[in-house]
């Protein structure tokens, strides 16, 4: 299945000369504090920062490399536990990058709720999900172990990595995977 941009972003998605340059919408799911603004501003940052204003919100688009080939993201950061949008923003993510802070085990317990919530929102699609423990720079303060991340995102049947955006570390890796995800679920025909 092709993770066409639907609505009112899709004219976002083509360019005037008519060649198709799909734009795949990233969501960012997880607790308030664990880190998830830190995440896109670092992949926002990296590059001529391009803030969209959509219905007040902010969403960094970035056109990556990866393995030679070119695909642009449009990452949201627009959760909120309590958003009187929070099932929009389950239906318009193309992906989804849910983060849990290693500090924090109720941000991890958080994480598998989510996961829970998107697989009911969208029950029949295969939509690439990546599980984040970031601040992994806070080594004395681990709450939650690499292996139970592992474990629960092979439950999740989702990818899984661990972060830390104040050190900068694996945050380009996390952006990577998700166009890899992307492009594996595309079946090839683009690739
Ligand atoms: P959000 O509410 O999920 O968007 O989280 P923020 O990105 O606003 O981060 C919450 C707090 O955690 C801020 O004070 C960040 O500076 C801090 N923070 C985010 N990522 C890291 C990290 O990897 N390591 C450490 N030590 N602090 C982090």
């Amino acid at each position: 299945r092709a993770a066409a941009p639907r609505d009112s972003w899709s004219s976002e998605s083509s360019g005037s000369s008519g060649s198709w340059d799909p734009l795949y919408r990233v969501v960012l799911l997880g607790d308030p504090g664990v880190g998830k603004t830190s995440l896109v501003n670092l992949f926002a940052g990296l590059q001529e920062r391009d803030l969209l204003e959509q219905h007040g919100e902010a969403a960094y688009k970035r056109t990556l490399s990866v393995d030679g080939e070119e695909t642009t993201l449009l990452v949201m950061d627009t959760w909120e536990p309590e958003h009187r949008r929070r099932s929009q923003c389950l239906q318009v993510g193309n992906a989804y990058v849910i983060v849990y802070s290693i500090t924090d085990r109720g941000s991890f317990e958080s994480a598998s709720e989510l996961r829970i919530q998107l697989r009911r929102a969208r029950q029949a699609e295969d939509i690439p999900i990546i599980l984040v423990g970031n601040k992994t720079d806070l080594v004395r303060c681990r709450e939650v172990s690499v292996e139970e991340g592992r474990a629960c995102a092979v439950v999740f049947d989702c990818k899984f990595i661990e972060t830390s955006a104040a050190l900068q570390h694996n945050v380009a890796e996390l952006f990577e995977g998700v166009v890899r995800q992307i492009r594996l679920r595309r079946g090839g025909k683009e690739s």
